[in-house]
């Protein structure tokens, strides 16, 4: 990876570009809206995907990066549908991780219909973990790297219904959130293209589908739209009234 502006609070890992845009673009501006920055690191160009090429995917994603507000958005090449469990693809997130020293990392979830989420949840996961040991040794551009161990790991969901372990209230965001998911126009259906091949998400109605589960997730917790988001840990509450907060703190 390339040397780009370093700490933030948050860092979303997707297998694909548009990944983290789909799953989890409202949380992400929430997180901006609160003060906080944001990162995106894409571990693959997406280059077999049916639609779009490498070089409409890449320029895309800068698009969508400009659209959120995203402190910066990193691509790596670990080879789309060969994103294989490696020391070489495991160290490229490691590098990612104690560069931009996060706090809360998202990731692809452990259970999904393509294979390359489960794989890049599991790169992701460990990563997270072994970027923060001592003797393991990392450098980035000639110089070797501080360990760095994030506080949180949080699963967003994707295609497949997972049971959310809790939601993010998005209502403000969700409309927005949909402009960096527009972004990704070569994905989706557009009138006037029906030569292209239909693939899951090329279908007529796919981001009213996105949208009715927003909205399913928020009647979940009372609200207009959510985000749902899986824990690999047992939640820790530090701030009480943060989690929980009374009527007049909300
Ligand atoms: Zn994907």
């Amino acid at each position: 990876m390339k040397s780009s502006a370093g700490k933030v609070y948050a860092l979303a890992f997707g297998a694909h570009p548009d990944d983290v845009e789909l799953a989890c673009g409202a949380t992400l501006l929430k997180i901006m809206h609160e003060g906080h920055s944001v990162a995106v690191c894409d571990l693959t160009r997406g280059e077999m995907g049916t639609l779009g090429t490498p070089e409409t995917r890449k320029s895309e994603a800068a698009a969508a990066t400009k659209v959120m507000g995203y402190q910066s958005r990193t691509t790596l090449d670990l080879g789309d549908s060969k994103l294989f469990y490696t020391d070489d693809n495991l160290a490229e997130i490691i590098q990612v991780i104690r560069h931009f020293k996060p706090d809360v990392v998202f990731t692809n979830p452990p259970d999904e219909r393509h294979p390359d989420h489960m794989k890049a949840s599991k790169l992701v996961t460990d990563a997270f973990y072994y970027a923060g040991l001592q003797q393991l040794t990392t450098t980035l551009n000639g110089e070797v790297q501080q360990p760095h161990r994030p506080k949180h790991l949080l699963y967003y969901i994707q295609f497949k219904h997972l049971q959310p372990d809790f939601i993010v209230d998005v209502s403000e965001t969700f409309a927005a959130s949909r402009e960096g998911v527009l972004t990704f126009s070569s994905q989706f259906y557009r009138e006037g293209a029906a030569e292209e091949p239909v693939t899951l998400i090329k279908r007529k109605g796919f981001l009213t589908g996105l949208e009715a589960r927003a909205r399913y997730f928020g009647e979940q917790i009372g609200t207009m739209y959510g985000e749902g988001f899986l824990l690999p840990a047992t939640l820790a509450v530090t701030l009480f009234s943060g989690v929980f907060p009374g009527v007049r703190e909300k």
